[in-house]
């Protein structure tokens, strides 16, 4: 059925509106993108943030990937061991009305901070190494 319909527009026809003069994909067809606008990552709380909003367009290749979580600066002097988990979203999310919430989340725990007070710190070579509140470190790595 949906074979014969595409037919009928013609081969090279536009999938969604069915114009002859593009061929369908999200950034060619004008009906697609005005009824589906772009949303930014970045933007929340109507201020941009634009390297977190980087990770979450690019979370596609953290996903399956690992997180692994350092504790924060008491959880070391307790002793606490590092513990990993695979990566199943990023997301940047409001807090409160004015700042903006990084958050990755994993399977087993989620790690994140406000991005007032958290930020990428140096680490080891092919990981995301960022640092939170109280010295909060975490990790994360692309699925490969
Ligand atoms: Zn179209």
């Amino acid at each position: 059925m949906e074979s014969l319909l595409k037919k009928s527009r013609g081969i090279g026809a536009c999938d969604f509106c069915g114009s002859p003069e593009h061929i369908f994909t999200k950034t060619t067809c004008p009906q697609y993108m005005s009824q589906h606008p772009k949303v930014d990552p970045s933007v929340v709380n109507g201020k941009t943030y634009p390297m977190w909003g980087q990770f979450v367009e690019k979370s596609d290749q953290f996903v399956g990937g690992t997180l692994e979580d350092f504790g924060d600066g008491m959880d070391r002097r307790l002793g606490m061991e590092n513990t990993q988990t695979k990566i199943t979203s990023i997301k940047l999310k409001p807090n409160g009305d004015d700042s903006a919430y990084f958050q990755v989340e994993g399977e087993d725990f989620s790690c994140g901070f406000d991005v007032q007070y958290g930020g990428i710190a140096g680490g080891e070579e092919g990981w995301i190494t960022f640092s939170g509140y109280m010295g909060h470190k975490w990790r994360m790595k692309t699925s490969e």
